[in-house]
């Protein structure tokens, strides 16, 4: 099956839309793929590096309060002692201040955890003596927040011994430090939250601060959506805490809605394109289907005149050999076929007879029974001579007005001339009437008739000299007659 221009140019359309469709399909897939892939990295980086931060200002300040017992040990154990003490307590807590300027506040404890000395006014809230007991236990502490009346905070513990006894050293931060840390390390469209994954996700510390700074959630769990929306987290050492990075919530929808945006505009401006291509081949193609449609028409058409032509041509054919009114060949014919008849004879050897036969009183007929009437009669003596001479060698023509000629091969003469007798008996019993002829009450005719065996020396002109001699003879001697030559040549 050949497929036709206009149906192999619909699918090749087709095709080349479904393969831009699936090579934008594929550049949505991939670019939208790097761009996540590239908020990943960003997001690695950032909760690496703040990670790194937050640990060593934990490390910091861990290194700081030992530091800070060491060079005071006299005033602790003093203080100590003599927790009470207004003038130890303010000297205490103005060189703790010099030390550290984001001091929330401080106490010691028993190595059970037992507040001896405290700046919370007694309060010390149940979270730091629970942390307190466990550190005392377990000798090890990860930082969280303790939601305090006053303010948020996280401590930072030390055990410290004094006279053999093990005593419990801490300090306490705002989280506004690391507060700022999130704030300056986070990136545009991403925000760097301190969690805590044991309990569920709890905001420990965002950009604002502790969760008490953050307004507008009563939930402070990360919820399922936000969630899903970390592109990493990294745990703090020494903490209780997961540093996580979430993506704004339109990051990636805006991205693709602006990608899917071009694309389209990609795509229409593509689709348009090949709409007008098509439609230009589509219409090349039915310009030169109807060209050629014109032509084959053209072509048709043309074959039609030819055979046409033809017809007339053999028509002419025929008409320039075969007469007009009688229908057997006419005189021109006959000089042309003469000649051959004549070579075929002379090489077989065979007798040829011209026979010439003219109407009687014909011009009379004429003007008895009128022209149309004339032409009737010539048709049927023309036509009886034809059937009656019917020999496949036999040839008749219309030799002039009223005269016809007749050729026959292998006939001895008297057979010849006996034939010629019949044939002018025979048209004589058609009994076509002929009052005016004189001869008979019918149409008769005169023959001469001549035999003979071709040479080289003859010519066929003289022959039929020699049968009109003869005809001549038949009229002089009354009609209704045939008249033989026989003379043979002889130079
Ligand atoms: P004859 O017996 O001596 O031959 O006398 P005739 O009258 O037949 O001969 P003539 O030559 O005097 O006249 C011949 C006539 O044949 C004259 C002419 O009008 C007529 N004739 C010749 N051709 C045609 C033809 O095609 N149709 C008709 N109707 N008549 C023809
Ligand atoms: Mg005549
Ligand atoms: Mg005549």
């Amino acid at each position: 099956m050949q497929l036709s221009v206009k149906s192999a140019t619909n699918i090749f359309a087709v095709v080349v839309i479904v393969i831009l469709f699936a090579l934008l399909l594929w550049i949505d897939y991939t670019r939208f793929g790097d761009f996540k892939d590239s908020h990943l990295k960003i997001s690695k980086r950032i909760v690496n590096d703040i990670k790194i931060e937050i640990e060593r200002s934990i490390e910091n300040k861990s290194r700081l309060i030992k530091l800070f017992s060491e060079e005071n040990r006299e005033l602790i154990i003093t203080l100590y002692k003599e927790p009470k003490k207004i003038t130890l307590n303010t000297t205490f807590h103005r060189r703790l201040k010099r030390y550290f300027p984001d001091l929330f506040a401080s106490a010691i404890a028993t190595e059970i955890g037992e507040p001896i000395v405290d700046d919370f006014g007694g309060n010390v809230g149940k979270m730091c003596v629970a942390d307190m007991q466990s550190f005392a236990r377990d000798h090890y502490y990860n930082v969280r927040i303790h939601p305090n009346k006053t303010a948020y905070h996280f401590d930072i513990m030390n055990t410290w011994s004094i006279n053999d006894r093990k005593v419990i050293f801490f300090v306490s931060f705002l989280p506004d430090k690391i507060a700022r840390l999130l704030q300056t390390g986070q990136a545009p469209n991403h925000k760097l939250i301190l969690v805590m994954e044991d309990n569920k996700h709890l905001i420990e510390i965002d950009e604002v601060g502790s969760r008490d700074k953050i307004t507008g959630r009563i939930d402070f769990h990360l919820s399922a959506e936000e969630q899903d929306r970390i592109l990493y987290s990294q745990p703090i050492e020494g903490s209780k805490w997961l540093l996580v990075d979430i993506h704004d919530k339109d990051l990636f929808s805006e991205f693709r809605s602006e990608m899917i945006k071009e694309l389209a505009v990609i795509f229409s401006l593509f689709i348009f394109a090949t709409l007008v291509m098509w439609r230009f081949i589509i219409r090349a193609e039915t310009r030169r289907t109807d060209a050629e449609n014109e032509l084959r028409k053209y072509v048709s058409h043309t074959e039609v005149l030819n055979r046409e032509l033809e017809q007339v041509n053999k028509k002419l054919e025929v008409m320039s050999i075969v007469d007009e009114v009688t229908g057997i060949y006419n005189r021109r014919y006959f000089n042309q076929h003469v000649a051959t008849e004549w070579n075929t004879a002379l090489r077989q050897k065979t007798p040829i007879s011209i026979l010439l036969m003219d109407i009687d009183h014909f011009k009379k007929y004429n003007d008895t029974y009128g022209h149309q009437a004339g032409d009737e009669c010539l048709k049927s003596v023309a036509s009886e001579m034809k059937s009656f001479l019917r020999r496949s060698s036999d040839f008749v023509a219309r030799y002039g007005g009223e005269e016809f000629i007749a050729i026959m091969f292998g006939l001895e003469a008297d057979n010849a001339f006996s034939i010629a007798d019949k044939l002018r008996e025979t048209i004589e019993i058609l009994h076509i009437p002929h009052k005016e002829s004189g001869v008979s009450d019918y149409v008769t005719v005169s023959c001469g008739i001549v035999t003979v065996t071709p040479s080289k020396e003859q010519s066929i002109s003289e022959i039929i000299k020699l049968a009109d001699d003869a005809l001549y003879k038949a009229k002089a001697n009354g009609r209704n007659l045939v008249v033989q030559k026989n003379k043979t040549f002889s130079h």
